[in-house]
């Protein structure tokens, strides 16, 4: 093992888990792995395919994963293929020859393949000792991600009658359930189940209130680095993108509905690129190996507590710390209800996602960790955390065990008719036409609940809903039930609290205020006061000089040089000229560098970028590599010459820097140039 894992695969040592799970493999027992994103799981099946005899076939759910594996494999030397829908006859009887010749290792078959008949015929013909099944949680029907043509695969072992591996890094209770069920047919595997905790991850949720700017002023905050936006729609990855190469963040759309090439450029510009932002629907990331991804934000609440755990499992995979933030609202959680509704699933399964909807409504309206509440779900407890937002700043909270039987008696006494703005509407006592209808206000509960107003009442609904006490019904329209969950509370309340911070309604008007607050609100107030100085000396309004929402971006974003300042919304060349020293010698209460004309020229393109890196490696190698030499710069206009290349190539920049500068930063700057 250690033979093979140093030589073909040219790796040090096993990660955790590695070692054992192999040995399984190998020794041709079924097995069963439960491995965090990242953790190394296509090793325990490729390793093992080398050392046994015959040929593994390894089913994955997507083209381009298998794609890049078999090109990686190739590279070890390793015979391998794929059979996919988009194999072209002569690769399919390529591979047909490899199997007659039992030379083929490994194998990678998209599930729709095993659909055909020839596809199993062909196979038999193959010497097949193992059965691979990467991404297992597809075959999960209560999973967030099935794949109907996974149901094949046990038909595919039976028929085969070789060992399987499986393997995932996703899996509920539930899930693991029905993967032992279709893969293994209920003869139990032997399990390894490695922690599911990320403890360099940062964790915290938002209510929207002004869902663009949190989205950009997060991204700003983590700028210079690389990250994911995911989103609800594919139109909005489009306009969040926008925005952000609107104020200077390198930012691609990436969803299902581009080209296939299209997205193969992104992906591929992505995995090269030190600094790119991709704002992406699901579609983007499965089996992602970027290991330096420093933050993913949701735009919009996602599905699951699966999808959140996978899309936030992106960042971070070297260790190193990351972030996330995940924006939601009633209106995303309405939406993903319709999702749920409009869809083509049975009665049972809609019933079963809008169970797991409640639970990432759980997680977003949580007030203790959400770190234990995000391992809890996957059934780990002895959690300990403190990188979460909730750790680090807690919420404000309230017993709410009273209202929330309030409510459950009102749902049972509407014998589940009635939708949550019916309930709210009989409690604060509305005389809507519904309620008439019903009779409702004789009710023993009409206006009884004027303790809190509408939105408070719907939040205290949604954190119902978090724990799942009530659902949307699945029979009525709009109308609301009660869990079993739900039912035991009705007779047996119990002490709990939810959030008391987010009663306070965030009113569209205030949004982008009530995001300015401590240094960043007096900051602006000597913004607004040097902007009145200005405006009353040239005898002009002072929204003339600068727009509020300008001059609150210049607080959030506090620009340290002229490039960002010019990044600001409102921002154009000719108030750069005249207004941007003054704002950013308040702004940087040490004044800003005065920057030579020759980089001036350059602001606003992606040549300054160029030019200011130029200049830190120049200053790097100012006295060559090991720092002993005779001092050595370039003037800025030579800089500005290099930075501004449009085909750069190592013989045109050392012909710019003559031959002794060549000398000392050629390379150097070569490479940046064109690595940018
Ligand atoms: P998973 O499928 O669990 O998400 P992968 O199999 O894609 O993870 O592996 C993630 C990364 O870790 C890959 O780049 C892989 O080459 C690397 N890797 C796997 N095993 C080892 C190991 N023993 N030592 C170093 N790197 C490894
Ligand atoms: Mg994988
Ligand atoms: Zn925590």
């Amino acid at each position: 093992m250690k033979n093979v894992l140093n030589k073909t695969f040219g790796l040090k040592s096993f990660k955790p888990g590695q070692k054992e799970i192999i040995q399984s493999v190998i020794d041709g027992e079924d097995v069963f792995v439960v491995m965090p994103t990242g953790s190394g799981k296509s090793l325990c099946y490729q390793l093992p395919a080398i050392i046994r005899e015959g040929l593994t076939v390894v089913i994955s759910p997507l083209i381009a994963l298998m794609m890049s594996q078999v090109l990686y494999l190739k590279k070890l030397g390793i015979n391998c293929g794929a059979l996919t829908s988009s194999s072209s006859p002569e690769e399919v009887s390529e591979i047909l020859n490899n199997l007659s010749q039992k030379t083929l290792k490994i194998l990678y078959i998209a599930p729709e393949r095993l659909s055909k008949a020839s596809t199993i015929k062909m196979l038999k013909t193959g010497n097949i000792n193992l059965i691979a099944v990467d991404e297992a949680h597809c075959v999960s029907q209560w999973g967030h991600d099935f794949r109907p043509s996974y149901l094949l695969i046990g038909n595919l072992r039976k028929r085969l009658n070789v060992p399987l591996v499986a393997l995932t890094a996703t899996a509920g209770p539930k899930t693991k359930i029905e993967i032992v069920k279709q893969l293994f047919k209920n003869n139990n595997p032997k399990s390894f189940s490695y922690g599911y905790d990320r403890p360099n991850i940062f964790m915290s949720f938002q209510l929207k209130n002004s869902p663009r700017a949190q989205i950009l002023n997060f991204v700003t905050q983590n700028k210079r680095t690389s990250g994911i936006v995911y989103c609800g729609t594919r139109a909005k990855t489009e306009t969040i993108a926008n925005a952000l190469n609107e104020i200077g963040c390198s930012a691609l759309a990436y969803h299902a509905g581009l080209e296939p090439s299209a997205r193969r450029n992104v992906e591929a510009l992505f995995s090269s690129k030190d600094n790119l932002i991709i704002v992406a629907t699901i579609a983007f990331g499965m089996g992602l190996d970027k290991s330096d991804i420093r933050w993913i934000a949701h735009a919009d609440l996602p599905q699951s507590i699966e999808n959140y755990y996978q899309e936030i499992g992106r960042a971070g995979r070297d260790g190193k710390p990351a972030i996330s933030l995940t924006l939601y609202s009633q209106e995303d959680i309405d939406f993903r209800r319709q999702q749920i509704n409009e869809g083509s699933a049975i009665e049972v399964r809609k019933d079963l996602n809008h169970q797991r909807l409640n639970y990432i409504i759980g997680l977003a309206d949580e007030i203790d960790c959400r770190r234990k509440n995000l391992l809890g779900y996957f059934g780990e407890d002895n959690v300990s955390c403190g990188n979460c937002d909730l750790c680090k700043d807690p919420k404000n909270t309230f017993e709410a065990s009273k209202s929330i039987q309030k409510i459950l008696k009102c749902i049972i006494l509407t014998n589940e008719k009635y939708s949550i703005t019916d309930i709210i509407n009989l409690l604060t006592g509305q005389l809507t036409d519904k309620i008439k209808e019903n009779n409702g206000q004789k009710s023993k509960f009409f206006g009884t609940g004027k303790e809190f107003n509408d939105h408070q009442w719907l939040s205290i609904i949604r954190q119902m809903m978090g724990k799942d006490l009530i659902r949307p019904s699945i029979q009525g329209v709009n109308s609301i039930t009660l869990t079993s969950q739900g039912n035991v509370f009705l007779t047996n309340k119990h002490p709990i609290n939810f959030n008391l911070d987010s009663f306070h309604k965030v009113s569209k008007k205030s949004t982008i205020r009530t995001l300015i607050y401590g240094d960043d609100q007096a900051l602006l107030s000597k913004l607004k006061a040097h902007c009145r100085k200005l405006a009353e000396s040239s005898n002009i309004p002072s929204h003339f000089i600068f727009r509020e929402t300008t001059l609150i971006e210049m607080a959030i974003k506090k620009p340290k040089n002229i490039d960002e300042f010019f990044m600001i919304r409102g921002v154009g060349p000719k108030k750069l000229e005249k207004f941007s020293t003054s704002f950013l010698n308040i702004i940087n209460v040490s004044p800003a560098d005065p920057l030579h004309p020759a980089r001036r020229k350059l602001i606003g393109g992606t040549s300054a970028c160029i030019y200011d890196q130029l200049i830190e490696i120049q200053s790097k190698l100012a006295y060559g590599r090991d720092g002993h030499q005779k001092k050595i710069t370039c003037s800025p206009s030579i800089i500005a010459k290099i930075s501004k290349l449009i085909n750069p190539t190592q013989v045109v920049i050392n012909n710019i820097l003559g031959k002794k500068k060549a000398l000392r930063f050629g390379k150097a700057f070569f490479k940046i140039l064109k690595d940018f």
